[in-house]
């Protein structure tokens, strides 16, 4: 299987599918929820693909202190830094991910309910 090309977040991170990219490095991309939630629906992924939390190598775990960095900076773009955001990471079939690629939820620019599961 060639895990790449049959990954929707790898293929955007290749250029292969199309995506409004706001951001990205040699590490790192954030783009627009296709669905969003609130007003304001980032995705942050890492370039290299890794399929959830579960399944993070032990040396790629600082990847996520990157991304939570990353969600602050674009939270600050946004003016919502000081109200609030929100930052998720599902994991796995009862954790609700759909896509297996490893991503982070930025959710911000309304009162987020205070259900989370
Ligand atoms: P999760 O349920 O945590 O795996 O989140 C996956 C998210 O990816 C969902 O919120 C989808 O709306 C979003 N999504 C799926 N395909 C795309 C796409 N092509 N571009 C942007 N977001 C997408
Ligand atoms: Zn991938």
């Amino acid at each position: 299987m060639d895990e790449r090309a049959d990954c929707i977040f790898c293929r955007i991170a290749d250029g292969k599918i199309k995506s409004n990219i706001i951001y990205q490095d040699d590490e790192l991309l954030a783009f627009p929820d296709i669905s969003p939630l609130a007003p304001t629906h980032i995705l942050i992924i890492p370039r290299k693909h890794i399929a959830s939390v579960a399944e993070m190598p032990a040396k790629d775990a600082s990847i996520i202190g990157d991304m939570a960095k990353l969600a602050k900076q674009i939270a600050t773009n946004n003016g919502i830094a000081e109200k609030g955001f929100r930052l998720v990471i599902n994991n796995g079939p009862e954790g609700g991910q759909g896509v297996a690629h490893l991503h982070m939820h930025l959710l911000g620019g309304r009162q987020l309910g205070s259900k989370l599961g």
